[in-house]
């Protein structure tokens, strides 16, 4: 692997003196293949913890969901399991272990741009094939897709109002610091009519990559047949406001100090999401929180069955069925998002009565 050991604040510094303002969208963007493309991030010992490194119980209830839509539909064969940004492949183990025991076997396609990552995968899921994107996934047979803490990573757009109308929000440098700056160009046509008139320094996000990625996997299980789960940070509802933000060891840190060495996020916009893949004609099975979402597939009586046959660690897995479900943890501020091919069923936890406030 070829690390480019030039640090990526540097060659933005001179990219910027030398045209001007760049993107926020290329910042966060090459920020991140940066980050992910030279490290493993995940866990204790890194920058960040995600729910399938919590506990096993996360994954293998993604898998059971899955075995059950895949069921329901008529056990159609060949079948794929693809996952988006898989980390450790954790999530794709446990899942994968846990669907097998109802005769889910899939072939395996996980999508990934680092090769860090990819090497650690290699290890958890020997016989998976990987995929730079999803357009070399196979186009025929359905498709179970599943992509957690995913979407947020992905290039953000902002637009800010300023006293001349609404501007795109460049990053700049004051001093040799990076720094917010506004774009020289008009943007209010693209700003929705009932914020148009919002007040001066109100920010607006977007993700175009989110967007496209969601449009894409939409369109693939209206034509393939199939079922959909985004896990993210995120809220169910459109909002105004910078989520923009960059985590390193545990910590929120200055987005704009060291670029391609911070997670850089921003929450994820699942109302827009939604009505994209309603618009390929998928079916937007409801958005709902994560403590919900696992409650309702049995994540109790699963971590009930796991303490009996483990009890001297019966502790560790109440904590970690706390964390994922706690609304003061990640229960009410992750969502999960349900998609899936007209004709196919509404799948687990979708049901009325557990729509997301
Ligand atoms: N889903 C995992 C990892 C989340 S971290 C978990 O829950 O633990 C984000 C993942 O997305 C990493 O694997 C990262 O390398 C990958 N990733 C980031 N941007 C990507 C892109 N544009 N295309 C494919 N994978 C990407």
């Amino acid at each position: 692997m070829i690390h480019n050991t030039v640090p990526l604040g540097d060659i933005f510094r001179r990219l910027i003196r030398t045209t001007g303002p760049i993107s926020l969208a290329q910042f966060m963007g090459e920020a991140n293949a940066r980050y992910y493309g030279t490290r493993d991030p995940l866990g204790s010992a890194g920058d960040f913890v995600t729910a399938p490194e919590i506990s096993q119980m996360f994954g293998e209830l993604i898998g059971l969901w899955c075995a059950d839509v895949w069921i329901r539909a008529g056990s159609k064969r060949p079948v794929h399991y693809v996952e988006l940004g898989p980390g450790r492949g954790t999530l794709a183990r446990d899942a994968l272990r846990a669907g097998q025991r109802y005769g889910f076997e899939p072939q395996v396609h996980l999508v990934e741009t680092s090769d860090a990552l990819k090497a650690v995968q290699q290890a958890a899921i020997p016989q998976a094939t990987w995929h730079h994107d999803l357009s070399s996934v196979p186009h025929t047979g359905p498709i179970l897709l599943v992509a957690n803490e995913f979407l947020d990573a992905l290039p953000l757009r902002q637009l800010v109002r300023t006293p001349s109308g609404w501007r795109e929000r460049m990053v700049g440098l004051e001093n040799e610091r990076f720094a917010f700056v506004a774009g020289a160009q008009a943007m209010d046509s693209a700003v929705p009519p009932e914020h148009r008139d919002a007040a001066e320094g109100t920010v607006l996000e977007t993700s175009p990559a989110s967007a496209a990625i969601v449009s894409e996997v939409a369109g693939r299980l209206v034509r393939q047949g199939g079922a959909a789960l985004f896990v993210d940070y995120g809220h169910a509802e459109a909002r105004t406001g910078s989520t923009f933000q960059a985590v390193a060891a545990h910590r929120k840190v200055d987005p704009f100090a060291a670029p391609g060495s911070a997670d850089l996020t921003a929450h994820v916009d699942f109302a827009t999401l939604a009505r994209v893949a309603v618009s390929r004609e998928a079916r937007h099975l409801g958005t709902v929180t994560q403590g919900e979402w696992l409650r309702a597939l049995g994540i109790a009586a699963r971590a009930d069955a796991l303490m009996e046959r483990a009890p001297r660690h019966a502790a560790a897995i109440a904590a970690a069925r706390d964390r994922l479900i706690g609304t003061s943890e990640m229960g009410s501020l992750f969502k999960v998002m349900g998609l899936a091919a007209p004709g196919w069923p509404d799948g687990a936890g979708f049901e009325p009565g557990f729509e997301a406030a």
